[in-house]
């Protein structure tokens, strides 16, 4: 699943193929629950109209037309964001892949999945938003105009401090995993970054974060900065269907020290990595290195 590195990843990859370029038209799919706003209104709302920014907002991107409307875009569990000179052998279905050679490389052709194909004016490549299992949203804003969506995330996870995380925590009844999950404290903290930050800063996942202390509320913000960072320089993490716009595969995959590796030895200690299920998601921790 995307999560805040891969975002930016595909923010900053995406940002200028978009931005200073005119919509001459906007192909869809048909009109599915994929689309928040209608496709019809979509495309009376961005053919035409030049993309002045392209910014993120926790794990939502959110481009500025010329109009001042807002289209977000939320790219759900396998939603990727591309170019036409993208090529990547994970763009295609099982059976195409199988009959290739793993170096051969292939043009992507829109196909049923690929919900939002902006063509430009310019003569510069097309830009495609294709999603397998649609979980992704789309949605265009009027000028002004918010969404519930938005209004109730949190600061951005890149800028958590310790100081921060600490008040969050105060009287909370929940978990610090879950906490760091829960969207309306941090905006953008998934799955993996979670536990890889946990892990980091020495704090069990399930541990009540009330009882988190303020020194380790400033690790875990240092873990999850850190993390972070460290994953949009690489491009990204690369499971699952996860491509980003140029082609390329994320390389954190490779850096991660928990999550995944349940019954692998700690890089750390040598203990056995363990798995169980905490706020409801499948959670990673060290018994040695974690209390
Ligand atoms: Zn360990």
């Amino acid at each position: 699943m995307p999560e805040l590195p891969e975002v930016e990843t595909t923010r900053r990859l995406i940002a200028p193929l978009l931005v200073g370029r005119r919509v001459r038209e906007l192909r869809t799919t048909r009109d599915s629950y994929f689309f928040v706003t209608p496709t019809r209104e979509l495309r009376r709302g961005i053919e035409g109209e030049e993309f002045a920014a392209l910014e993120r907002r926790g794990k939502y991107l959110v481009a500025t037309l010329g109009s001042g409307s807002r289209l977000v875009i939320h790219l759900g569990m396998t939603g990727q964001l591309f170019s036409s000179r993208a090529s990547s052998v994970r763009l295609l279905s099982a059976t195409a892949r199988a009959s290739l050679a793993p170096e051969e490389q292939v043009v992507f052709e829109p196909d049923l999945h690929t919900h939002l194909h902006f063509i430009f004016e310019d003569a510069g490549p097309d830009v495609y938003m294709r999603d397998v299992r649609k979980f992704g949203k789309v949605l265009l804003l009027a000028p002004g105009q918010t969404h519930p969506r938005l209004a109730r995330l949190g600061g951005d996870a890149l800028g958590v401090t310790g100081e921060i995380l600490f008040a969050a925590t105060r009287k909370r009844k929940t978990s610090i995993k879950a906490l760091l999950l829960d969207q309306s404290v941090l905006a953008g903290v998934g799955n993996i970054y979670a536990d890889e930050a946990l892990y980091q800063s020495a704090v069990r996942p399930a541990r009540r974060a009330a009882r988190i202390t303020r020194k380790e509320c400033v690790a875990i913000a240092d873990g999850l900065r850190r993390v972070l960072l460290r994953s949009i320089e690489t491009g990204g993490s690369s499971i699952s269907d996860y491509v980003s716009p140029d082609g390329e595969d994320g390389g954190y995959q490779d850096e991660r020290r928990v999550y995944g590796r349940a019954g692998e030895d700690c890089i750390e200690c040598g203990d056995v990595i363990r798995r169980k299920l905490v706020a409801q998601r499948s959670t990673h921790y060290c018994p040695t290195c974690q209390s």
